[in-house]
């Protein structure tokens, strides 16, 4: 019989995160400071991060010595299991082995753990007493009130006004684990003031609680920020899941994925699965199929322009070269409220770029029903996120030819969208497409540099 999980046991653990950077076809753009446009140096970062991560943002360096500290967490829940979709090949009688790695298995339910625990431990090695950041659906925004938790830092959380109401029960995971959570616009922040003046009934986006809790840590010497995804160090401590993956796949003797696919928001799950696969495929040696699958509502590698942007709506970020549909674009309200950023990490949009990796864009009626399928086989109800890898792993597995292998990210579970499915069930999602006339008119507002 054929085994379903392939699991690694503690010590099997990759003692190294894998940095892209110097593999990429082209050099990375630098970052640029917002005000001057000149190249970032790193004591531009320094009021908002650590200077070890700072480090790492700019690493020359393939590989990276995990620290420990970080990975004795991570062994709360890691390895995680790499999972043979056995019921799901069957119920669509694919000629293909579909694999996913199933990242829905940490204390907060997705892969953003990997990352806040990393940046909770170099934040506390420096004498960080407080962690400000923004969340939309409320997942980074738990994960890092976990990490906090654990390693003894206060943290704030900025979190996107919308989800604040529908998802209150985010916000009590984040309560639980200690954080002090803030609907934004908040009044705590000038910024927030002056939107809430402006606007009172202002439903946030991404962008905008951005720019408070940059405004947040910048005001305070105990205080940095922390950001979920995009950046390249965020990117890099993703990469344990594709460098698991990678072990596991050798420990059953099963070939070089054809096809590897996750879901990108801001880039970081798709990184961490398909970073690790893309070194040998950067050199040559292979040539998988590297699917980033966005919804239609906001198609930022598909539609978007590849210009410098702001990565917040206040123009307070530095400004960095990426795939984006204009740092003052408000999101439509569908329910992958994950994927909802106007930019897109630079390492992807690089990658994206130079046509080494294949974007894709789905509708998110389509991507629920093969959450429901994948539920009903496979028993995992998964995010809106990661239902749109689900329906691309779905979609490559109804043309494979015999013995295609396929990898997905299963980068989190669904247990706090049940209203989405509710509506999914109850016929009142819709369909929407990001119209190209609002992408021009957002797009007016990228700064000349
Ligand atoms: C945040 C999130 C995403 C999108 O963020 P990325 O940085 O693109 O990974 C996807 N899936 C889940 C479950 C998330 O929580």
């Amino acid at each position: 019989m054929t085994d379903r999980k392939i699991l690694l046991s503690e010590k099997d653990i990759p003692q190294k995160w894998y940095n892209i950077a110097p593999d990429l076809k082209t050099p990375l753009a630098p970052p640029l400071h917002p005000a001057t446009h000149k190249p970032l140096g790193p004591e531009d970062l320094a009021p908002l991060f650590p200077m070890a991560l700072i480090a790492q943002e700019m690493c020359p360096d393939p590989f990276i010595e995990i620290p420990d500290e970080i990975l004795d967490v991570l062994k709360l829940w890691r390895p995680t299991p790499l999972v043979r979709a056995l019921s799901l090949e069957k119920a669509l009688k694919t000629k293909a082995r579909i694999y996913y790695k199933n990242e829905s298995v940490s204390p907060a339910g997705s892969h953003k753990p990997n990352t806040s625990v990393a940046q909770v431990y170099y934040n506390k090695q420096e004498g960080v007493k407080r962690i400000a950041t923004e969340t939309g659906a409320g997942q980074w925004g738990s994960a890092l009130a976990f990490a906090c938790s654990l390693f003894g830092l206060e943290c704030q959380v900025y979190m996107v006004r919308v989800s604040y109401d529908q998802k209150p029960y985010r916000k009590m995971l984040m309560q639980t684990w200690g954080g002090k959570v803030a609907a934004s616009p908040s009044t705590l922040t000038k910024y927030g003031r002056a939107v809430l003046e402006k606007d009172p009934g202002n439903p946030g986006s991404l962008g905008l609680a951005i720019s408070e809790a940059v405004e947040d840590a910048v005001g305070r010497d105990d205080t940095k920020y922390s950001l979920g995804s995009v950046l390249n160090h965020v990117l890099l401590h993703q990469t344990i899941i594709g460098l698991e993956a990678i072990e596991q796949l050798k420990s059953i003797g099963e070939k070089n994925p054809d096809v590897v696919i996750g879901c990108v928001g801001g880039g970081s799950n798709f990184a961490g699965l398909a970073f690790p696969f893309l070194k040998d495929k950067l050199k040559g040696k292979t040539n998988p199929k590297v699917i980033a699958v966005e919804p239609m509502s906001c198609p930022t590698l598909t539609k978007g322009l590849y210009e410098y942007d702001f990565g917040d709506m206040a123009g307070m970020t530095p400004l960095v070269k990426m795939y984006t549909l204009g740092h003052d674009f408000m999101p439509p309200s569908i329910h992958a409220g994950g994927l909802r950023y106007h930019g897109m990490a630079p390492l992807v949009s690089n990658l994206a770029k130079d046509k080494v990796i294949e974007p894709r864009a789905y509708h998110q009626i389509e991507c629920f029903a093969s959450a429901v399928l994948f539920a009903r086989t496979e028993g995992i109800i998964p995010a809106p996120e990661s239902s749109h890898a689900i329906h691309c792993a779905i979609d490559e597995a109804k043309k494979a030819k015999d013995g295609e292998v396929i990898i997905f990210n299963l980068s989190g579970h669904g247990h706090f969208d049940m209203a989405s499915y509710d509506k999914y069930f109850s016929g009142q999602l819709e369909d929407y497409e990001y119209p190209m006339e609002l992408i021009k008119a957002a797009l007016k507002t990228v700064p000349k540099v």
